[in-house]
């Protein structure tokens, strides 16, 4: 049994007064809890007012129920009636007003695609919208049974469904030895690299994602035979071509790859995918600070799967009997202190810092998993661009409490990455172009000096673009106190070691012995350490933490002056 504590909203002394989604919370009458929501569900009451009858509904009939004391909604197709859920809903009544009698799927989707409504409304399920006749357009039908048919072989481009007005040709072949089956994806996507491509294989299952920007290209096989646990993804960056390598379990020949699942061959918005996920094994949990935990999950061997910078995952949960989801932002095992070679992730292990709260259901259930237990992990999402990054010069971070994880990968990729692939500053580089061609023009047959002074003097104007060149990281981060700080010791010895990161404590209640900077999120404060190392220097300025200090925080810098590029906020 889980022992989730009671709980009363709002929580004494909680300064979270926001949901996960990016909306504010309201604070919930006692007894209204996700917690008393789930107890309602399981009590066998009718909620829907239908006696367990499932019913079709009209448009018309829909339309109908847009009352709080009457309301149903409509989500992928499938109607509920909402009216008991009204009081429980972390963001009020009102929110949920907005579909009333409507299909709310859009905006749920902008607000909480990764909820699992299915689940947390099972009980309040009216029935299926009725379906308006439409007929099939005819090639996709046709292209259906075709690939039915032909799963065994290369598909043509046509073969691709769902695929968008984006001019992407997309196709897939397989090819097999005695011992292994390989399955190869052409995309001719030039920029495609391992964070790219997303491969499970469960039980004969097989899925191999690729995303394309928004899009999300998928092999989804319900295999032939049985494959070994471990599989081999390949990328060869160049052509965009990816080889997924799975090792047969017994050497025979296969007369066909397997059968096509529901999705096999589509190229669609990821945003209209479904979330995927797999068992992770909970390996170990360590202590960062008094409420907070490093929890190392290791994916399964036939997963391949490397979370990007700046995004997160859904960890999914049964509480009390009902699917919880809610989104980390993995982080990684410590901050690495030498950043001058990329970090080496093993790409086997995913590491969360969790802060647990004695009235969060959630992570109460969390911190009652034990190593070795196993935990559903999603595929990643996030809309951050590590492009962002590429083209500044000045990188702020601003973090509170939690807010702190996306910015420890962020870090890591800004002082290794950043620094060797920015484009010198330009004048500078025209100016050592312009020396060489002039040495090369005026200098027909030079002697070994002339050679050696003019490789000198171009050896000093690169040094001085690089210097010019150097990121500057400045982290500011948000506290209450001091044993909230999470990795403290991390970034104070970074700090000292890398002349280009700084870091900046400020709490908003330190005890009296506290010498450091005290405060909240304010104009002033931003104004103090959010600078231009010059005045033209281009920066990007992230920040996150609970949703009212993001919030809060991005109309101070815009008031400061500084544009929506410049700004990364990060959100669900
Ligand atoms: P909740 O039930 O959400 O409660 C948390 C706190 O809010 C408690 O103090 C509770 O008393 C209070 N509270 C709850 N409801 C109300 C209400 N209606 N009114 C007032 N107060 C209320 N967290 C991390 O620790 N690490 C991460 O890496 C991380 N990454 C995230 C990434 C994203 C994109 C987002 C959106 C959130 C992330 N979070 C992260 C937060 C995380 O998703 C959960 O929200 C958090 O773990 C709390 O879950 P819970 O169910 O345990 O607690
Ligand atoms: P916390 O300890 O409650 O607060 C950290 C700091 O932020 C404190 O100084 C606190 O000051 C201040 N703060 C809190 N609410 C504020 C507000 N409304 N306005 C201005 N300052 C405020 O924070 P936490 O419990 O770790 O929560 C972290 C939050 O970050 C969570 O909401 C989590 O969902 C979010 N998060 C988001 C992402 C993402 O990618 N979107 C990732 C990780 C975490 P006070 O003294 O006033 O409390």
């Amino acid at each position: 049994m889980l022992n989730v504590p009671p709980q009363a909203f709002p929580a004494p002394g909680s300064q979270q007064r926001v949901a996960a989604s990016g909306r504010a919370k309201v604070p919930l009458k006692p007894g209204r809890s996700l917690m008393d929501w789930i107890r309602l569900t399981k009590s066998g009451k009718d909620l829907t007012g239908l006696k367990g009858r499932l019913v079709e509904v009209t448009e018309d009939e829909l339309a109908k129920h847009n009352k709080k004391e009457d309301c149903w909604i409509c989500i992928r197709g499938f109607v509920y009636n909402v009216t008991p859920y009204m009081e429980y809903h972390p963001g009020g009544e009102d929110e949920l007003m907005k579909a009333a009698g409507t299909d709310g799927t859009d905006l749920f989707d902008q607000v909480h695609r990764w909820v699992n409504y299915e689940s947390m409304l099972k009980e309040c399920l009216v029935g299926r919208m009725a379906v308006k006749p439409i007929a099939a357009p005819k090639e996709i039908s046709s292209t259906l049974s075709e690939e039915k048919k032909q799963l065994n072989g290369m598909l043509s481009e046509k073969g691709v469904l769902g695929a968008s007005t984006k001019d992407v040709m997309l196709s897939y072949d397989w090819f097999q030895t005695d011992s292994l089956i390989t399955i190869v994806i052409y995309t001719k996507q030039k920029d495609l690299n391992a964070e790219l491509v997303i491969v499970d294989c469960q039980d004969k299952r097989l899925r191999g994602e690729i995303i394309i920007d928004d899009h999300s290209y998928l092999v989804e096989v319900d295999l032939y035979h049985a494959v070994q646990e471990d599989l081999a993804v390949n990328i060869t960056e160049k052509v965009g071509k990816v080889e997924i390598i799975l090792k047969k379990n017994d050497n025979i020949h296969w007369k066909m790859l397997g059968q096509p699942l529901e999705n096999h061959n589509t190229f669609i918005k990821r945003t209209d995918r479904g979330q995927f996920y797999r068992k992770c094994k909970l390996v170990s949990k360590t202590e960062v600070t008094h409420d907070t935990k490093l929890f190392c999950l290791m994916l399964p061997k036939s997963t391949h799967l490397h979370v990007p910078t700046g995004q997160h995952v859904y960890l999914k949960q049964i509480i009390a009997g009902t699917e919880v989801v809610k989104p980390y932002t993995p982080v990684l095992p410590f901050l690495p202190l030498d950043f001058k070679e990329p970090s080496c992730h093993d790409g086997a292990h995913i590491y969360l810092m969790i802060k647990i709260y004695s009235c969060g259901p959630f992570t109460q259930a969390l911190e009652h998993l034990q190593v070795g237990d196993y935990i559903s992990v999603s595929n990643p999402e996030g809309n951050f661009k590590k492009s962002q990054v590429q083209t500044s010069e000045d990188l702020f971070l601003l973090a509170a409490g939690t807010g702190f994880t996306p910015m420890v990968k962020l870090l890591d990729f800004a002082l290794t990455e950043v620094s060797c692939l920015r484009t010198a500053v330009p004048e500078l580089e025209v100016a050592t172009a312009d020396r060489v061609m002039t040495f090369r023009r005026e200098v027909t047959s030079p002697t070994d000096f002339q050679v050696q002074q003019e490789r000198y003097s171009i050896e000093l104007v690169t040094k001085k673009i690089e210097q010019t060149n150097k990121m500057t990281v400045k982290l500011i981060f948000f506290n209450k106190t001091e044993d909230d700080i999470l990795w403290r010791n991390q970034l104070e010895q970074l700090a000292l070691k890398d002349k280009r990161f700084e870091v900046k404590f400020i709490l908003s209640q330190p005890t009296k012995d506290w010498m450091g900077k005290e405060g909240k999120i304010s104009s002033s404060l931003l104004s103090e350490f959010v600078k231009r190392s010059s005045k033209y220097s281009k920066v990007l300025i992230c920040i996150c933490g609970p949703t009212p200090f993001t919030e809060q925080g991005v109309q101070y810098l815009k008031d400061l002056g500084y544009s929506q590029e410049e700004i990364h906020a990060f959100t669900a």
